[in-house]
């Protein structure tokens, strides 16, 4: 159905299939195997002569409708879900690379990203370069002939810098690489990273297309040969998506739509108000007309997204003033939830960087990260008066 319809069509419909009880809500397996009619059959599954379903590390109807459902979104051919984000990360890189193989990722990228880079995969031979999210003379300059894979993400977190996806993808193809992007931030709904010429997808499920903080979850989506690899990992490896967290995802498709319109309204209100105050010395937010990139991510993004950043220009000790008055927003590293979380990306998911560190990547004292989530924009920015008018 996927050429046929648009995408807020797809998020509600695609990937539907239907038990015998012809049920109209998608229906949850719980089950962990599938019987068979006969020896025979059972034969014919295990060869893979008949498609169909054995054991839920391999295949589960719920997570069969939610892949196809994401699948249609990101005009993929094929998805493989994960049961996190970091294991959508860990297949795509165990299932596609090999010991001496080499990898360009952003410096931007979500910190367990780095830590997966750095710490693990170094130690089955595969090393990683890491260069600027917005320089792509950089991505050039640091491609060697075995370089197999590009990682980028954009937005990235916190400082929502943007990489320039069509050209990322042009130098990794020209040097026979792979560009994947984590488009966590974004979702199908704002980018669709593979019409601008990645060759992966990457998810952390469990932030938008939950969206409600309930469960984790992720996926890798591509052509079928990528995929495939992917797969077999997956089914080997066995870091499969639950049914139930499946069919969480499923329905949260459904509405992603109007909750991500929501999320970007808001978080564009909730940027202009903070551009204005004389206690804030920055706001970081692609929809923003003073973001560097602000042309960039209007081509590539259809919004601005959800996440807006800010600086305070009383550093660390005002940043925590403003977060300690908060009453309503939750004090959390989470994002992409219905409820609208506060975070000093210095002291918590940047605090194990040295300050040099820190320094280098732009990541200051005084930087608050909101994740915006559907309350009314007045009662946040109330919120956030209070502690604002305890500054100077
Ligand atoms: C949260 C996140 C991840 C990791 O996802 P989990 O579901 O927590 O494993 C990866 N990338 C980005 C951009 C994220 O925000």
């Amino acid at each position: 159905m996927r050429d046929e319809y648009d995408l807020d069509t797809l998020a509600v419909r695609a990937g539907i299939q239907r038990s015998q009880f012809h049920e109209h809500s998608e229906a949850l397996f719980m089950t962990s195997s599938f019987v068979f009619d006969s020896a025979e059959q059972a034969a014919k599954r295990f060869t893979g002569e008949e498609p169909g379903n054995i054991y839920a590390r391999f295949t589960n109807p719920t997570v069969s409708m939610f892949q196809d459902r994401l699948a249609a979104l990101e005009g993929a051919k094929y998805c493989v879900a994960t049961a996190s984000g970091m294991s959508a990360i860990l297949a795509c890189v165990m299932g596609l690379l090999s010991a001496g193989d080499h990898v360009v990722a952003s410096r931007a990228i979500f910190g367990s990203t780095v830590q997966l880079f750095n710490n693990i995969l170094k130690r089955f031979g595969v090393e990683t370069t890491f260069v600027s999210p917005t320089d792509v003379k950089e991505w050039e300059a640091a491609c060697q002939p075995n370089t197999k894979l590009f990682f980028a993400e954009t937005p990235s977190n916190p400082l929502t810098e943007v990489c320039d996806i069509t050209a990322l993808a042009e130098i990794a193809h020209r040097h026979g690489a792979w560009l994947a992007v984590d488009n966590c931030f974004c979702t199908p709904i704002l980018q669709r990273p593979l019409d601008l010429g990645a060759d992966i997808v990457i998810h952390s499920a469990t932030k938008y297309i939950d969206g409600q903080g309930r469960v984790l979850g992720g996926a890798v989506l591509g052509s079928k040969v990528l995929m495939e690899g992917v797969y077999q990992f997956l089914r080997t490896a066995g870091p499969t998506l639950s049914a139930f967290n499946a069919w969480i995802f499923l329905k949260g498709l459904e509405t992603l739509r109007i909750r991500m319109d929501a999320h970007s309204a808001g978080a564009l209100a909730l940027a202009t108000w903070l551009e204005a105050l004389p206690q804030v010395a920055r706001v970081l937010y692609p929809g923003l007309p003073s973001h560097p990139q602000h042309a960039l991510a209007m081509r590539q993004q259809t919004t601005g997204g959800g996440i807006v950043s800010f600086e305070l220009k009383g550093g660390k000790a005002a940043a925590w003033k403003v977060i300690d008055a908060t009453r309503l927003l939750s004090i959390t590293a989470n994002l992409g939830d219905t409820k609208t979380t506060i975070t000093h990306p210095s002291s918590t998911t940047h605090g194990r960087l040295t300050a040099d560190q820190r320094a280098a990547a732009g990541i200051q004292d005084g930087l608050i990260r909101i994740a915006v989530g559907l309350e009314s924009i007045e009662d946040i920015k109330r919120d956030l008066q209070t502690g604002i008018d305890l500054l100077p």
